[in-house]
């Protein structure tokens, strides 16, 4: 079992496999210019592997695969097909872009993923694109329908951007009308590898529900489990469902079950916190199995109880991009 100084038990671990990305998220990534690690700085699939199975046997019950994008890993479905063995590993999850998916969804399901979260800013094309600096509207587009026609559990990422796509968020909530899928909007955070800062958000979530209040009065807060990140929402009458992730204004850290994995190693025991070890040097080291577990362990024996503590102790975390942290 692995339990925090806090006494809170750490069940999921959000693994990012690749630092790269086919879109440019104009929140996350900057135009160009952007250190990716190298090559050999980034976690081979066998790699991965031995890290989730020894994760796993510590307790870890959901691994949720992130990036940068996931499936620009030509090798992603042979950690997914490993981790799919896993037993005790109850949900693997993915969150992902959906412009490369397509080919991987039938396997994905036979696999029993579950859960796919997409990140997908507008339902206008024009701000689609502008957003994610890419024209890839229609795959992403069409991937999400097929992912919910097949039956994922989808969750769709909308992070409300001040002047970009705050006049989509109705459209968007529309799709759960029609569709059985949750649409998430999300407070914009400052990881965007430092192409701006900020220390306030126009749009955090009150105002998103105040927003959502004004056209729809009667929705009602669905129960969430405790751990979530997302306060959930129904329309009556909508087949779909809505959160608000607060992840500026960090209402939820005090029951954070989660643990973040770079894709170079780092492990990140709270978003707001620099890295507290590199569990791939150890890895790649003499690495035994017992020195890893002990690794992870004293990481997590430090953790800082919430996001605005860790932020107090370490400066400098807002030059991070959320390419690296994996979300
Ligand atoms: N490429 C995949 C995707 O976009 O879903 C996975 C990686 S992405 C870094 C993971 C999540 O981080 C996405 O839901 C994305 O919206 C979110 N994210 C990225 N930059 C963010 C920021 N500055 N503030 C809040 N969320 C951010
Ligand atoms: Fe890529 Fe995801 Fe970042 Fe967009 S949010 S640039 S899709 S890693």
């Amino acid at each position: 079992m692995l339990i925090d100084n806090h006494n809170r038990t750490i069940n999921y671990v959000r693994l990012a496999v690749t630092d790269r990305c086919n879109l440019r998220c104009n929140y996350c990534m900057p135009a160009e210019g952007i250190n990716f690690a190298k090559n050999d700085k980034l976690f081979t699939i066998d790699e991965l592997s031995r890290l989730s199975e020894i994760l796993v046997s510590q307790g870890v019950d959901k691994i949720r695969i992130t990036g940068g994008e996931p499936f620009v890993r030509k090798d992603l479905m042979v950690l997914m097909r490993h981790l799919s063995q896993l037993e005790g590993l109850n949900d693997i999850s993915v969150t992902t872009n959906a412009t490369l998916i397509g080919p991987y969804i039938d396997e994905l399901k036979e696999l029993g993923v579950k859960n796919i979260n997409v990140s997908m800013d507008a339902i206008n094309r024009e701000t689609f694109e502008k957003i994610t600096r890419r024209d890839h509207y229609d795959t992403v587009h069409n991937n999400i329908i097929r992912l919910i026609t097949e039956g994922f559990n989808v969750r769709i990422n909308f992070i409300a951007l001040e002047g970009q796509n705050t006049e989509d968020i109705l459209p968007m909530l529309e799709l759960t009308k029609h569709y059985k899928v949750s649409v998430r909007f999300l407070e914009e955070m400052p990881f965007n590898g430092g192409s701006k800062t900020f220390e306030s958000i126009a749009w955090d979530y009150k105002r998103i529900l105040a927003y959502v209040k004004e056209r729809h009065p009667d929705y009602y807060e669905l129960p969430s489990p405790k751990t979530s990140t997302s306060i959930n929402y129904k329309i009556p009458g909508f087949k779909g469902t809505f959160g608000v992730i607060p992840s500026f204004s960090r209402t939820f850290c005090g029951s954070c079950n989660r643990l973040r994995i770079s894709a170079t190693g780092d492990v990140i025991t709270c978003l707001y916190a620099q890295p507290s070890m590199n569990i791939r040097d150890i890895l790649r080291g003499e690495g035994s199995t017992e020195k890893i577990k002990k690794s992870i362990l004293k990481a997590i024996g430090s953790r800082s109880k919430t996001g605005f503590e860790a932020q107090q102790k370490y400066k400098g975390v807002f030059a991070n991009s959320m390419t690296s942290i994996g979300g």
